[in-house]
């Protein structure tokens, strides 16, 4: 095969197929990278297919030297919207020759392309991007030497990640399985202490008419989260959950026209979101349903802590856990950070520090001049009896969680204030809630004061904060995302608000591949609008942030 005498010796490979089909090509071509002793320690396989909810699926595979991503995009839209530099090039049933500069923006010197089917005007196209045809057959070699997307320089695999919760563990889990030593650090004694620490926390993904950047965000982190959840065993086996379906109630009568709209569109997977009229949801509900509501039938709840526990539990020996330390610092020394104890004490050192510290993030010099907020929020336990038993999550205003373990959660509040103890006014607001999304006046009568306060880690537009940290100090008068000053080696996942379970996965994932320079699992338009330094060029130009359209989860 031509292409593996072009692998041979290298680190990484990366594959582009422009059509993926029934899988076959890719699955011989990963036997064949499987069976072949002088391989390249890593292939990665970017392929355009169908029939899938539109944007960037990466695909979690058994073999740890393998990366699968299916782009649900028009050819043209995914070179666009792709980060990768391409090793080889495989043209099938292509139409029109606008790709041939997009894809050479993504083509390494000295790549392959295999295009048997070429028409002329697409040679041609391909030949003045710089392509060398081997004569009249539809292989050529990539010798153009125009500057290209930056290369990455190879990293030195070892960071401080500041946080066991969601967001840290999720990191934890993608560097440690790529080779990184971590070294974890928590004030607290265990995982999961603070936001993280819920009893249930519900993963549903959003709608819009427009597909705007908070769904399609949304859609790619809840399909991944779903596809690394059951590669891990699945919700309710790997860990503490139930894929148990979420049917989200329509507000009103203007709510459920909107839906309607949507759902005529037809572009929805069933298996991804199903809009039921109002006779269908009561019969599922078992409860009234007047305006109707979206299912979506692969949404559920899930521990959060349980989840943390699984994804370090992959990490082995390369993660060091240091928890119980009490409040960290971290400073810069040289070439490595260092993250101190509240005695000044060095706790651990290495070139890369990651910031998954929620809203603790607020309090650090480092991040202080990011527009984080801490929300509070109260969840009520419920005993079994005093709400209906739900044979899937419900949520509208509010949600209520089937009973797991004797407990049902009704959540949750939104507060600007800072107590950390539970209080009878939230317990009031939750229960009020509660009884309007199950129509039962008096659901939870007597309810004794029971649930847990947290603090969301919220941005002003509601997204995550992915990447590297801006230097807001040295900013001057950037316009332009990737001229903003950062600081060295130091990045951040903060600000995942109350969707905290399907951030986790897709933003880990995403981090590490841009610490590894590895082709990103997600379109560039939606890395950018996860990017921290967005917020140093929306200060600049005093701009207002919009949140994004549709219910949150719990509010
Ligand atoms: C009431 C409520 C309801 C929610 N409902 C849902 C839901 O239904 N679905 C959903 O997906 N999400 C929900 N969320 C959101 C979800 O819980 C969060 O998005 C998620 O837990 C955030 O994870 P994290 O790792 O970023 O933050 P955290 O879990 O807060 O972890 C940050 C960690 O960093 C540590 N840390 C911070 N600063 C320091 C320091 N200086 N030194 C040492 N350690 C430090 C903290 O101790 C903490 O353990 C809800 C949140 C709340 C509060």
């Amino acid at each position: 095969m031509q292409i593996m005498a072009h692998w041979r010796d290298r680190a990484r490979y990366t594959v582009f197929d422009s059509a993926y089909g029934d899988g076959e090509r890719t699955g011989a071509l990963i036997a064949a990278w499987r069976a072949d002793p002088q391989r390249p320690q890593h292939l990665h396989v970017v392929a355009l297919a169908s029939g899938r909810q539109p944007g960037f699926h990466r695909m979690p595979q058994t073999d740890a030297g393998v990366t699968l991503d299916l782009l649900a995009l028009p050819l043209d839209t995914a070179l666009a919207e792709l980060n990768a530099h391409l090793d080889f090039i495989c043209l099938h049933a292509v139409a029109g020759s606008a790709f041939a500069r997009p894809l050479a923006r993504l083509t390494a010197l000295g790549a392959r392309l295999a295009a048997p089917a070429l028409d002329d005007e697409q040679r041609a196209a391909l030949t003045a991007q710089g392509f060398v045809f081997d004569g009249a057959s539809g292989a050529a070699l990539f010798a153009s030497r125009k500057p290209r997307l930056p290369v990455t320089p190879e990293p030195v695999r070892h960071a401080l990640v500041l946080g066991a919760g969601l967001a840290g563990c999720a990191l934890a889990a993608r560097l440690c399985a790529r080779g990184w030593a971590v070294t974890l650090i928590e004030r607290h004694p265990q995982v999961a202490m603070e936001a993280s620490g819920n009893l249930a926390g519900i993963f549903m993904p959003l709608l819009s008419r427009d597909d705007n950047v908070p769904t399609r965000l949304t859609r790619a982190a809840y399909l991944y989260a779903l596809r690394l959840w059951a590669h891990m065993g699945g919700v309710g086996r790997a860990f503490d959950g139930a894929a148990c379906g979420v049917l989200q109630l329509a507000r009103d009568a203007g709510h459920a026209a909107v839906s309607r709209l949507i759902a005529a569109d037809n572009t929805i997977d069933p298996d991804f979101a199903r809009w039921l009229e109002a006779p269908e949801a009561e019969a599922l509900l078992g409860l009234p349903a007047p305006d109707g509501g979206w299912l979506f039938p692969q949404g559920g709840w899930a521990r959060p802590g349980s989840v943390c526990e699984a994804l370090l539990a992959t990490c082995g020996a390369r993660l060091t856990r240091r928890f119980g330390v009490g409040e960290v610092t971290l400073e810069r020394l040289g070439d490595v950070w260092l993250a101190r104890g509240p005695d000044g004490a060095v706790l651990a050192e290495a070139p890369t520090a990651v910031l998954a510290s929620g809203a603790g993030a607020r309090s650090m010099a480092l991040t202080s001049d990011l527009p984080l907020q801490a929300l509070r929020g109260q969840v009520t336990h419920l005993a079994p009896g005093a709400a209906p038993q739900l044979p899937l999550v419900l949520c509208r205003e509010a949600y209520l969680t089937p009973s797991a373990h004797g407990v049902t959660c009704a959540g949750a509040t939104y507060d600007l204030d800072a107590d950390p103890a539970l209080r009878a006014s939230s317990q009031h607001e939750n229960v009020t809630r509660l009884r309007a999304l199950v129509s039962d006046p008096h659901a939870a009568d007597a309810a004794p004061l029971a649930g847990r306060v947290g603090f969301r880690c919220v941005a002003p537009d509601r997204l995550p904060l992915v990447g590297r940290l801006p230097d807001f100090s040295a900013a001057g008068a950037t316009e332009r995302l990737r001229d903003v000053p950062r600081h060295p080696g130091l990045y951040g996942l903060l600000g995942y608000a109350s969707r905290g379970l399907i951030w986790a996965p897709l933003a880990a994932e995403l981090l590490a591949a841009q610490l590894e320079g590895e082709p990103l699992p997600l379109e560039m338009t939606l890395v950018d609008a996860l990017d921290p330094a967005r917020f140093v060029l929306r200060a600049r130009r005093g701009a207002r942030p919009t949140a994004p359209a549709g219910a949150d989860i719990d509010r």
